[in-house]
């Protein structure tokens, strides 16, 4: 049996759409789970689309959320070179050839020519607005002619008139096309280089792809794909199309996802404070389901539970609370020191002092979703934010103005009696103060975290935030708070 062999083939056009991501998520997958190889190939054709640095993004992406590939640009193989404009000779070889072999021409058609011809026959109505084949049949005097006068022209590949071409796709199933309806085809552009379809036809090839794994946006360029093999007479890949990536628009419908459902990119993904394996693991199941309802993954896990025939067809949905989910489970099940570690930065970006940082990030590990949330959530560390003092007063505390200052008089006096400044202590004065006030344990925590916070939702309570502010600054605290309600 053949070697299974995948290949992520991104054009370096900007930033890392996960719609990409997905393709070459499922592209290591199909490998991996088959003992395969995955293959790293650079698809900068397109001259003008080409973005400065987008290669190195693809480079960093995939290392980040470890799809770690067998052959690539950046570390070689057998079937290298892996960025196309590198192989343009190749590509040039082998339009020649079909050339020869009467199965492609040259042709000298102007672009005013093409346009007219367009509008024209967008005036008569015509559906079918391929190219009229003015030069497919141009006499080979007349070819040499142009050729020796040095006249621009592209390459085209003789697309039979007739018949179909019917190809079957792994996941959408057979797909018939009338033959009628496909245009002879650019191989070669003006400016030498290939066309996307002709040179990743021959770059699969060489490069012995066994499984082609894209979206679903291509499924109507495969039949020209597949004429293509015809011509060559090369072995067909499988073909796994995958399903269309939506979001959910305000008015209930879901359209292709783009900015306007939110973040798009693995990138700003990342810069919202969403983990990658948190991603990884979401994206997975956008467009495939495993056989349970599992639903946490590692790349590993995924590896063994992945199958083609589970890829489903229908467009899948981008759901921003689900991948919320996601985060914050996998923030939750962080090893502390790690998460201590991510959580560091965003941190130091409110708090200019020294904390016990690891008793902070225990509180908030419970609590975060996503990790841009933690400056917000731990601010009032560095200084009590300005609040309205209606906030001491909690019905289900039952706590009042008047209740809130009887319990910040004596518990800044009990507190600064305190030897020892640990949870315990600190819980242990707090409760005492409660029983002997004769107090729910609730009215009295709540003034205090209200005082020690500024805030009425806090991470964690207030013997927790005590302990983290330390002493003197909890007493001071508590004096403003006792100041605000006098
Ligand atoms: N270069 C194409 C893209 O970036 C790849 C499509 C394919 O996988 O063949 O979308």
């Amino acid at each position: 049996m053949l070697k299974v062999r995948t290949r992520y083939a991104p054009s370096p056009t900007g930033f890392m759409h996960i719609g990409n991501l997905r393709t070459a998520l499922y592209e290591y997958l199909i490998a991996k789970s088959n003992n395969g190889d995955f293959i790293l190939r650079i698809e900068d054709t397109d001259r003008e689309r080409i973005v400065l640095g987008a290669v190195d993004v693809i480079y960093k992406t995939l290392k980040t959320v470890g799809l770690k590939y067998d052959e690539g640009p950046d570390i070689g193989g057998e079937y290298g070179p892996y960025v196309q404009s590198e192989r343009k000779i190749l590509y040039n070889q082998m339009a020649e050839q079909l050339v020869k072999e009467g199965k492609a021409y040259y042709c000298f058609c102007t672009k005013e020519r093409l346009e007219k011809l367009h509008s024209k026959k967008n005036e008569m109505g015509e559906t079918f607005g391929g190219y009229d084949r003015h030069c497919r049949n141009l006499p080979p005097e007349e070819v040499k002619k142009l050729l020796t006068a040095k006249t621009p022209y592209v390459i085209r590949q003789k697309v039979p008139t007739e018949g179909f071409t019917m190809f079957e796709d792994a996941v959408y199933g057979t797909i018939t096309v009338k033959n009628s309806e496909i245009e002879d085809q650019i191989l070669i552009k003006t400016d030498g280089y290939p066309t996307y379809n002709f040179a990743n036809v021959v770059d699969d090839n060489a490069m012995q792809i066994t499984h082609v794994v894209r979206g679903s946006e291509y499924l109507s360029s495969t039949p020209k794909y597949n004429l293509l093999y015809e011509a060559f007479g090369w072995k067909k890949p499988t073909y796994v199309h995958l399903p269309l990536i939506v979001g959910k628009n305000l008015d209930g419908t879901v359209s292709k996802l783009s900015k306007r459902h939110g973040a798009t990119g693995f990138e700003d993904l990342v810069h919202l404070g969403y983990l990658p394996k948190a991603i990884i693991n979401y994206i997975a199941l956008l467009g495939w389901s495993p056989k349970d309802n599992k639903e946490i993954f590692s790349l590993e896990e995924l590896v063994k539970a992945f199958s083609i025939d589970r890829i489903c067809k229908s467009p899948a949905v981008f759901d921003y609370d689900k991948l919320n989910w996601f985060n914050s489970e996998y923030i939750k099940a962080l090893p502390i020191k790690d998460f201590v570690e991510l959580a560091m930065p965003y941190f130091k970006s409110v708090i200019k002092k020294t904390l016990n940082w690891n008793k902070l990030a225990e509180i908030l590990q419970k609590r975060v979703v996503t990790l841009n949330q933690i400056p917000e959530m731990v601010a009032f560390f560095s200084q009590v934010p300005d609040y309205d003092k209606e906030i001491f007063i909690n019905k289900k505390s039952k706590t009042t103005l008047e209740s809130s200052k009887l319990v910040l008089d004596v518990a800044i006096n009990d507190l600064s009696k305190l030897i020892e400044w640990s949870y315990n202590s600190i819980h242990d004065c707090l409760i005492s103060l409660a029983e002997k006030m004769r107090f729910k344990n609730g009215t009295v925590m709540w003034p205090v975290r209200i005082a020690i916070s500024g805030k009425s939702v806090t991470p964690g309570g207030a013997i927790e935030i005590l302990e983290i502010l330390g002493k003197a600054e909890s007493l001071r605290r508590i004096k403003l708070g006792l100041e605000k309600l006098s």
